[in-house]
């Protein structure tokens, strides 16, 4: 595990103004703050660091890998009964039996053999965590996720081949581009296949994706720092 960092003495009025933030851009959609989660990205940030957003009133958490989240939240989580939380980074296939434990959502499903490594670990469990399919909408070679082309199909096949309950789609659009034709394809990939949930925005675009239909805004330095 990295070093984690310290706590940042300002996280309860930075989550406060991502929050006034969030209510700004659901009021300029005309959309209910109700359908937006705010999913406080508490990756390489400590305990310490984490415990005053709790104590603020924030509920759901994202981490980006399986071993760091392990080491942190199952005490956290037993300290305070009704958190969640979600997975928004890479899943190796055997860690998911580590992933099904422990998460309430993964926003990283990408390929068949991870489905097939999911769908045995939620039989095996009876654990149905929140499934999110992730798009590779800039189609960059480095990033994990479907290309956009691929996606009705993929979706299909998690359905049909493996029985999972797909829940909606997340995208991480490339940095180099403005976020909003990345949030208004997956938008539309997702319409087109039924799905009802949107994984979009961070940081620095998370008001746009709002604009989008974002239904889940991933959120880290904004509330903890800088990492
Ligand atoms: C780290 C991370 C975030 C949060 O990024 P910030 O820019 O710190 O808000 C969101 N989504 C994913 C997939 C991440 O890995």
């Amino acid at each position: 595990m990295p070093d984690l960092n310290a706590s940042p003495s300002s996280s309860p009025s930075a989550l406060a103004a991502v929050e006034e933030e969030i209510l700004r851009a659901c009021s300029d959609a005309k959309r209910d703050r109700g359908s937006v989660t705010l999913i406080a990205v508490s990756k390489t940030f400590a305990a310490d660091a984490i415990a005053p957003v709790i104590a603020a009133g924030q509920r759901v958490f994202g981490e980006n890998r399986v071993q760091e989240a392990k080491g942190k939240w199952p005490a956290l989580m037993s300290a305070h009964p009704g958190l969640s939380l979600h997975l928004i980074g890479p899943l190796q296939s055997n860690k998911a039996k580590e992933a099904v434990a422990l998460f309430d959502a993964i926003h990283s499903v990408d390929r068949p053999s991870l489905c097939a490594a999911l769908a045995k670990e939620i039989a095996a469990q009876g654990r149905h965590p929140q499934l999110f399919v992730q798009l590779n909408t800039g189609e960059e070679p480095q990033k994990a996720g479907i290309a956009p082309g691929d996606a009705d199909a993929f979706i299909t096949a998690c359905r049909r081949d493996y029985g999972l309950e797909i829940s909606g789609l997340m995208c991480i659009p490339p940095v180099e581009d403005p976020p909003g034709p990345h949030f208004a394809l997956t938008a539309k990939i997702a319409a087109r296949n039924g799905l009802a949930n949107l994984s979009m925005g961070m940081s620095a675009d998370f008001a746009i994706a709002i604009q989008f239909g974002a239904t889940h805004v991933r959120v880290g330095s904004a509330i903890f720092g800088h990492r």
